[in-house]
């Protein structure tokens, strides 16, 4: 089980896969074991606590993979490190977090062995039972997995052949849960994967912050404009009313193809998720990979001029209207409210 962190911080997801792990282990009739990356620094600062998250969640022992190219995450890196790894601790299967980092990482070990990945599995049925454990039965074969596609709305069933399954586990899926009957401490074994520089190409040099207070995915308002919004200079009416309200600005795809945005604003499957109290789309479609970003708001108001659009259909509140009149019409009726004496 390869647990995700961030600079000595586990990634919820990688608990999440812990327990997930946990209770294919118990399938399998086998046992945990957790692999952290990271070089000597992170561990020094990070190592105990981390071993001690991973025992807690179950792990029975932790292999430290160390180098200095995994001071910070780099894909390449990480998937050098666990394919040296699995090469030599010859696992019955591969479990990560489906997280960003997760997932990258388990496409780089996947390509590496030439071996598939299901991603984003929320239920893992192996064929080798306790029973085959304990006579010593190969592993691998065929394993039957349900995981979930297109952000969500798709439940698909799975039938894996792989001589080593390679899974990551959906976000969200399962609640991460410590062992009852964890150990105190989990075995810890150090190990050094030979990486080359080619692992660098791609890694963690610097961190920016580029947005102060609220975040697009934890913003109680978003106001998001689509195509019809038909340029960048037509954000600015959104910007007033996301500002009026104390929320942010958000785009589909299309006003990013077209450079009115950047991908940082986007809402979707390939952007960001968000959950608002209140989602205002404008001249929005709602085209299935921007509802599964949006379809965690609590209330939608869409405006758009196509009262068959998918986004009108599925919000609560619409406004049949072109939204060049619509939204300077909102901001000012909020400030004439808010002006108002008494
Ligand atoms: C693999 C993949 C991943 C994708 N990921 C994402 C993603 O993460 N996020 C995303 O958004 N899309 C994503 N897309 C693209 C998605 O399929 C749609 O193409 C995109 O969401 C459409 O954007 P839109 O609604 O702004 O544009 P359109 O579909 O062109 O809709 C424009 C809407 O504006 C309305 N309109 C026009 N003028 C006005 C006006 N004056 N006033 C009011 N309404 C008006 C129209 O009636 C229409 O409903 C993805 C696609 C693929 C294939």
């Amino acid at each position: 089980m390869l647990v995700d962190h961030d600079r000595g911080a586990p990634s919820p997801g990688a608990l999440e896969a812990l327990t997930a792990a946990r209770s294919l282990a118990g399938k399998l009739g086998t046992r945990v074991e957790a692999v952290l990356l990271g070089d000597r620094a992170l561990f020094d600062m990070h190592g105990e606590e981390l071993s001690a998250v991973s025992a807690a969640y179950g792990a029975v022992a932790v292999h430290r993979g160390r180098h200095e190219f995994l001071a910070d995450y780099g894909p390449d890196a990480w998937g050098a490190a666990l394919a040296a790894f699995v090469d030599t601790a010859a696992p019955d299967a591969v479990v990560a977090a489906g997280t960003d980092r997760g997932a990258e990482a388990m496409a780089q070990l996947a390509a590496r062995c030439d071996l598939p990945l299901v991603a984003n599995c929320v239920d893992v049925s192996p064929n080798r039972t306790q029973a085959d454990a304990s006579s010593g039965a190969a592993t691998g074969g065929t394993w039957h997995i349900s995981r979930i596609q297109w952000g969500g709305s798709l439940l698909e069933d799975v039938t894996l052949t792989s001589t080593l399954p390679l899974l990551t586990i959906a976000p969200h899926s399962i609640e991460a849960e410590p062992c009852d009957g964890a150990p105190a401490s989990a075995a810890v074994v150090d190990f050094e994967p030979d990486l080359g520089p080619e692992v660098q190409q791609t890694l963690v040099r610097d961190r920016v912050t580029l947005a102060e207070g609220i975040t697009l995915s934890t913003a109680p308002v978003v106001v998001s404009g689509g195509r019809g919004v038909g340029s960048a200079d037509g954000f600015a009416p959104l910007e007033e009313l996301a500002e009026l309200l104390g929320g942010r600005v958000g785009c589909s795809r299309a006003v990013t193809n077209n450079g009115w945005r950047s991908h940082a604003d986007q809402v979707g499957q390939t952007g960001t998720r968000i959950a608002p109290e209140i989602y205002i789309a404008c001249g929005i479609s709602g085209a299935i990979q921007h509802w599964v970003g949006a379809m965690g708001s609590k209330n939608i108001l869409a405006i758009n001029i196509d009262p068959e659009a998918n986004m009108v259909t599925k919000a609560g509140y619409a406004v049949i209207a072109d939204l060049h009149e619509v939204v300077p019409a909102i901001c000012d009726e909020i400030r004439r409210r808010r002006d108002r004496p008494g």
